[in-house]
């Protein structure tokens, strides 16, 4: 027999370490928090929290980049950590994994058991719990699109109208009267709906019972390079030549049929104190003539730049499951505070955006290293799926970027919030300080949550927050979210708003 729901309390040794995540910048100060081991348990606390009317958020893995879960007027956290099973279920003919298990954790026993993976983010540490509802993105899918295209099934504990909370599963098959909810966890955002208790993965038109054909088998091996052009020799029009070459590269080459699909790129301009601009990428060897195909690539980017890049890393062959843990510098600092932000591009960066991102990285008066733009090439097979099939709206585009710093000191906060924001508002200054949907740039990602773009100082274009994430899929966002979760019980600063609120 198991034991009861487990409840740790401010008297609680436990008590500290469970009032954080990652991000050093939030802690919370809940009343308790609950550690359920079964989905009945998982029922059991939000049902609990409901009829106290206490208010309740979930953790998966603590990687959130905003304070959703550990929000000051958090009452009950829900740990997800303790259902962390990954397993084959022959019932549903997918791969089942409990909703606190981590990206490390999936991907090592998927691969080892069956020799499949799911292309998901490079970090080890990160939770299926918000990594999948938002959409999921890693090295693997310009190859295999987003983790959410292989999502075949969830289950989540909802809350009725009534205030009775119970779990539901949902299917993506067409007759399933939840698909709709199974829709909001394609790219829909965690902390939304309830509590995802368990996912199921199987590539759609994966037939069989085997297991290890119905997810995408990873390469065997890659090759992994990393180039660096050093701050001092790049001038303004240098600079601005390499960054526009990767742009047109990845516009020519990132449509779901091209041989390039097997690549993953990341160019990373860092803030001048950094020293270097980096370009990190990862190709499969099995690609015909990937060798010529790779050196081929770096040529393009480097093409007419006028400074010969220094190997940070040399051209190196390794097994798959070595590489997936890289580019290793994820791997996170326990007083990190950080601030991220996300943009689309449809299009390579335009010069005048460039021009802006040199401006910034280059300002003499921020002396701090950790800044970094990282330019990931996008599309392949991302755009293979179309814009409405999964909540996950970005289908046409060929570059994500992920900003971010991170720092240590408290007393450093407000200088790197006012330089990240001063650097994105640069940038996206002519449609209002963000990069709203338009020909050139297609909004931001979830999964990168931006409380900023809820603010109307650091957003002036008139696009609201919601449909910089999911564009025209919202409004259905909003129709699960009335269905499931009528009394908005889960909710936090960028969580779908019920129809008649908005
Ligand atoms: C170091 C680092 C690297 C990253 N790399 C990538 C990457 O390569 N690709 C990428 O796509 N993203 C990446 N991310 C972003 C990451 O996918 C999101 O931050 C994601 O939301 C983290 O999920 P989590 O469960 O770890 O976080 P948490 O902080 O636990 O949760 C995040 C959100 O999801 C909700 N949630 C969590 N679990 C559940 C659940 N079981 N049921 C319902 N709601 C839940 C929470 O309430 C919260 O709203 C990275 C983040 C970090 C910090």
């Amino acid at each position: 027999r198991r034991a009861g729901l487990l409840t740790v309390t401010a008297r609680d040794v436990r008590y500290s370490g469970l009032t954080s995540g990652q991000n050093q910048l939030f802690k919370s100060n809940p009343e308790c928090i609950r550690l359920p081991r079964t989905t009945e348990q998982v029922v059991q606390a939000v049902q609990e929290a409901v009829r106290t009317g206490k208010r309740l958020s979930v953790r998966g893995g603590g990687h959130c980049y905003e304070n959703f879960v550990d929000h000051p007027d958090v009452k009950v956290i829900i740990d997800m950590a303790d259902m962390r099973q990954v397993d084959y279920d022959p019932q549903r003919r997918a791969i089942m994994v409990e909703g606190g298990a981590t990206l490390g954790e999936v991907y090592h026993t998927i691969f080892r058991r069956w020799g499949v993976t799911l292309p998901g983010g490079a970090c080890y540490t990160v939770g299926v719990g918000g990594h999948v509802s938002g959409g999921g993105y890693g090295n693997l899918s310009r190859l295999h699109g987003l983790v959410v295209d292989h999502l075949y099934a969830v289950e989540v504990v909802v809350v009725d109208p009534d205030g009775r909370a119970r779990a539901v599963v949902a299917t993506r098959e067409a007759d399933d009267p939840h698909r709709d909810l199974w829709w909001a966890h394609t790219g829909g955002g965690g902390g939304s709906f309830g509590v995802v208790t368990r996912y199921w993965f199987r590539t759609p038109g994966a037939t069989g019972t085997d297991p290890s054909a119905l997810l995408p088998a990873p390469p065997s091996d890659v090759f992994v390079v990393w180039l660096r052009w050093p701050w001092e020799k790049l001038t303004e029009t240098r600079f601005t030549r390499l960054v526009r070459n990767y742009g047109t590269w990845t516009e020519q080459n990132s449509s779901p049929t091209s041989p390039y699909k097997g690549l993953t790129a990341r160019l990373e301009p860092a803030a001048k104190a950094a020293g270097s601009v980096l370009l990190s990428v990862q190709m499969d060897t099995a690609v015909p003539n990937a060798r010529g195909l790779l050196l081929d690539f770096l040529d393009a980017v480097n093409d007419g730049v006028g400074v010969t890049p220094e190997e940070y890393q040399e051209l190196h062959q390794l097994p798959w499951m070595q590489a997936t843990g890289w580019p290793g510098f994820w791997m996170s600092n326990p007083t990190d505070r950080y601030k991220y932000k996300s943009s689309y591009q449809r299009k390579g960066l335009t010069d005048e955006q460039i021009g802006g991102l040199h401006r910034v990285l280059t300002d003499s008066d921020y002396d701090h290293p950790a800044f970094v733009v990282s330019i990931a090439a996008h599309g392949g097979q991302v755009n293979a799926v179309g814009p409405t099939e999964t909540a996950q709206p970005h289908r046409d585009t060929v570059l994500k970027l992920l900003w971010g710093t991170s720092w240590a000191n408290p007393g450093d906060d407000t200088r790197q919030f006012d330089y990240i924001r001063r650097a994105f508002s640069t940038v996206y200054a002519s449609t209002g300080g963000v990069p709203v949907p338009n020909a050139v740039t297609d909004g931001c990602y979830i999964s990168y949550a931006d409380g900023d773009l809820t603010d109307p100082r650091y957003n002036a274009s008139g696009v609201p927050w919601h449909d910089l994430y999911w564009k025209g899929n919202y409004p259905a966002l909003q129709r699960a979210k009335a269905r499931y979760d009528r009394t908005n019980v889960f909710r936090h600063a960028q969580s779908i708003r019920l129809p008649h609120t908005v």
